[in-house]
C-alpha cells in the first residue's frame, strides 16, 4: 500500500499534534515528546515524511523510522499499527540504501577436505572449528567460510535478512591467543537481525549472544546479539511485537546484568519469555547436546526470578 504525501502528514499529525511541514514537504517538524518544552509551539522532532526516519535538534534523539519511537513512549500498540501499515515500503528504502557485500575471496568451507589440506591457510579456521565441537551440519547450516586473502586465518559467517540479503558478516580470529577475537563488517550490529532468514517468527525464538554459541546449538530458530543490548531501537523488537514472538534468552553466565536488563526490557514489552539460568559454563563451553539440553529446561521470566537473579540468589539444577 503507498501512502500519499498528504496521508502521511496527516498520520503523523495525529500522532504528536499540529507539525510545520518543510517547505519541500520532505520533513515535518512536531513537538518532541522527550524534551517537553514547556513552550508547545517549539517544533524541535523532524520526521522525514518518506521514510519516517525522526530526528531531535534539541535533545538528539534519532531513530530509523517511528516504530521505536512510540515504543519508547509507552505507545506500544500505535507502534504496532505504524509497523503494520507502513513496514514493506520502508523495509524496501532501507535495504535499498544498506547494501554490504561478503569480501571477493569467500569460500565456503567443506571441513573434511580443509581440515586434511596441507595449506594452513584452509587447515586452521577448519581445526578451529572441528575444537569447538561444531558439527559440520552446523557449519554448512550456518553458510561459515573463510577468506584467506582478506582475512586470513579466520571462520567468517555471514548474515542474511529475510529476503536472503546479506545484512552483516563477522570474521572469527582462529588465533585463540589473539586479543582482537571478531572482525566485524562495516556496520552496526544493533541494525540488523542475524541470519533472519532462518528465523519463523511464529516459533519461539532463542536469542543468544555471540554467533559462535549460535554456532554451538543445534537448534532451529535462534539468533545472536553480536554484544548489542535489545532496546526499542533493535528491529528484533519490532519483528517480536509483530509477531507476538515467545522468545528464550541463554545469553553468559558472565552477562547477568545484561541478561536481567534485556529480560526486564522484553517483559515490560509483554513478550511471552523464558530464560536459561546462568550455570557455572559459558553457553560456548558446553556441547551442543548440552546447550540442546539447558534451553530446553528454561524457565518463565517472572518477577520471582528476576528478583532472585538481582540478588545472586544460587539456583539450584
Ligand atoms: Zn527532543
Amino acid at each position: 500500500m503507498i501512502t500519499s504525501i498528504t496521508e502521511r502528514i496527516e498520520y503523523i499529525e495525529k500522532l504528536f499534534g499540529k507539525g510545520n511541514p518543510t517547505s519541500q514537504s520532505t520533513n515535518i517538524e512536531v513537538y518532541c515528546p522527550f524534551c517537553k518544552d514547556s513552550n508547545p509551539n517549539k517544533k524541535k522532532l523532524a520526521i522525514k515524511i518518506d521514510d519516517f526516519q525522526n530526528h531531535c535538534w534539541v535533545c538528539g534523539w534519532r531513530a530509523r523510522n517511528l516504530f521505536s519511537l512510540l515504543l519508547k513512549i509507552g505507545k506500544k500498540q500505535q507502534a504496532i499499527e505504524f509497523s503494520k501499515k507502513f513496514e514493506i515500503q520502508i523495509t524496501n528504502i532501507v535495504d535499498h540504501k544498506e547494501a554490504i557485500e561478503l569480501p571477493k575471496d569467500f569460500l565456503a568451507i567443506d571441513l573434511e577436505e580443509f581440515s586434511t589440506s596441507k595449506n594452513p591457510m584452509f587447515r586452521n579456521p577448519a581445526k578451529y572449528i572441528l575444537n569447538r565441537n561444531i558439527t559440520p551440519k552446523r557449519c554448512n547450516q550456518l553458510r561459515m567460510g573463510i577468506c584467506p586473502t582478506s582475512f586470513p586465518f579466520h571462520v567468517v559467517i555471514p548474515s542474511y535478512d529475510s529476503q536472503g540479503n546479506l545484512n552483516y558478516f563477522t570474521a572469527r580470529n582462529c588465533n585463540t591467543s589473539s586479543k582482537r577475537r571478531y572482525t566485524n563488517c562495516d556496520k552496526s550490529s544493533s541494525e540488523i537481525i542475524f541470519n533472519e532468514i532462518d528465523i519463523v517468527w511464529s516459533k519461539p525464538i532463542t536469542i543468544v549472544e555471540g554467533p559462535f554459541d549460535l554456532a554451538k546449538c543445534e537448534l532451529d530458530n535462534i539468533t545472536c546479539l553480536l554484544g548489542s543490548s535489545l532496546n526499542e531501537q533493535h528491529p528484533l523488537i519490532e519483528k517480536l511485537l509483530l509477531n507476538d514472538s515467545p522468545v528464550i534468552i541463554a545469553l553468559d553466565k558472565d552477562a547477568t546484568k545484561k541478561t536481567i536488563k534485556i529480560c526486564d526490557f522484553l517483559s515490560g514489552l509483554g513478550i511471552d519469555l523464558k530464560i536459561v539460568l546462568p550455570k557455572e559454563q559459558d553457553f560456548g563451553s558446553l556441547t551442543p547436546l548440552e546447550n540442546h539440553e539447558s534451553i530446553t529446561q528454561a524457565i518463565p521470566y517472572t518477577w520471582d526470578v528476576s528478583f532472585k537473579l538481582k540478588t545472586n540468589h544460587v539456583f539450584k539444577f
